[in-house]
C-alpha cells in the first residue's frame, strides 16, 4: 500500500519497508536543486553517507554508482536508471509526470531507480532494469516495485505520430494502454509499465502503482503538461529515492 506522510512531504510503498525510500510531494521543493535534495534529506533525518543523482537524458542506459567514490553526492552522466548492491548509497531519481520507478530484491540485496517517461517506456527500460538487477545476482521473481505518481491517462494525451510509434513497439499492449480521444489518442505509461513489469516476470503482488495524477492533483504534484509551458515560475521536480 502506499502511504502519503503530509509531514515529511513523502508517499512510501509497504513494499519497501525494509528500505529507506519514498517519492516526493511538491511541498518538498524543487528536486533539480542538489542543495534541496540534500536539506530534503537532512531534514528528514535521514543523512544517507551517499546520494547518488542521474543527470537523466531520457535513455534506456543504466549505470551503477561507484563504491569508491569520495564525497556525499556521486553525479552518473547520461542515465536514466541506476542499480547497485551497496548499502548507504541512497539513489535518487527526478520526475514531473513521466513514471519514477524504485525496484528491491531484498533477496540478493539490489536496488534500482529508474526515470520513464514514453521514451523510456517505448524502448522498454523496465526490461533493461531487470537484466541489470540480475546481472548483480537478483531474480526477476524476488523484485519488489513501485511505480510513483505520473501522469495519469486522464491528462496524457497524444497525436497520432506517437500511437504509431508506440504500435511498433507495444502493439500487443494496444488494448490495455491506449483508448481514442477525439482524433488523438489518450495513453496510460503506468499500465505499460506495469504490463512490462509482468512480462519480464515480475509477480503483481511485487508491484505497487500509485493511482493519483500528477496532473489532476495540483495541490500535492508538480507536473510538466500543467505547468512547465503555462506556469514555469510554479514548475518543478518531484524526487523518488530508495537505499539500502
Ligand atoms: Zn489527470
Amino acid at each position: 500500500m502506499f502511504q502519503h506522510y503530509p509531514d515529511q512531504n513523502t508517499i512510501s510503498s509497504s513494499l519497501f519497508s525494509l528500505c529507506t525510500s519514498g517519492f516526493t510531494t511538491r511541498e518538498a521543493g524543487d528536486m533539480r536543486k542538489i542543495q534541496i535534495i540534500k536539506d530534503f534529506f537532512q531534514m528528514g533525518d535521514i543523512a544517507p553517507p551517499k546520494i547518488v543523482i542521474l543527470e537523466q537524458i531520457h535513455s534506456i542506459n543504466v549505470a551503477t554508482p561507484d563504491p569508491l567514490h569520495l564525497g556525499d553526492v556521486e553525479i552518473l552522466e547520461e542515465a536514466d536508471g541506476v542499480v547497485t548492491k551497496e548499502k548507504g548509497a541512497l539513489l535518487v531519481v527526478r520526475v514531473a509526470d513521466c513514471v519514477p520507478i524504485l525496484f528491491f530484491d531484498p533477496v540478493a540485496g539490489v536496488i534500482g531507480a529508474s526515470h520513464n517517461g514514453w521514451r523510456g517506456s517505448v524502448k522498454n527500460m523496465m526490461k533493461t532494469m531487470i537484466a541489470k538487477m540480475e546481472a548483480l545476482g537478483s531474480h526477476a521473481v524476488n523484485i519488489r516495485i513501485a511505480l510513483g505518481p505520473a501522469i495519469g491517462e486522464c491528462c496524457y494525451t497524444v497525436d497520432t505520430d506517437r500511437y504509431i510509434l508506440f504500435m511498433e513497439e507495444m502493439e500487443r499492449f494496444e488494448k490495455l494502454i491506449f483508448r481514442p480521444y477525439g482524433g488523438a489518442f489518450r495513453l496510460n505509461l503506468t499500465r505499460l509499465n506495469y504490463e512490462l513489469a509482468i512480462e519480464n516476470g515480475i509477480q503483481k503482488s511485487h508491484i505497487e502503482v500509485f493511482p493519483f495524477c500528477t496532473s489532476c492533483d495540483s495541490d500535492r504534484f508538480f507536473s510538466y503538461r500543467r505547468q512547465y509551458k503555462k506556469h514555469p515560475e510554479q514548475f518543478g521536480e518531484m524526487m523518488g529515492y530508495v537505499m539500502m
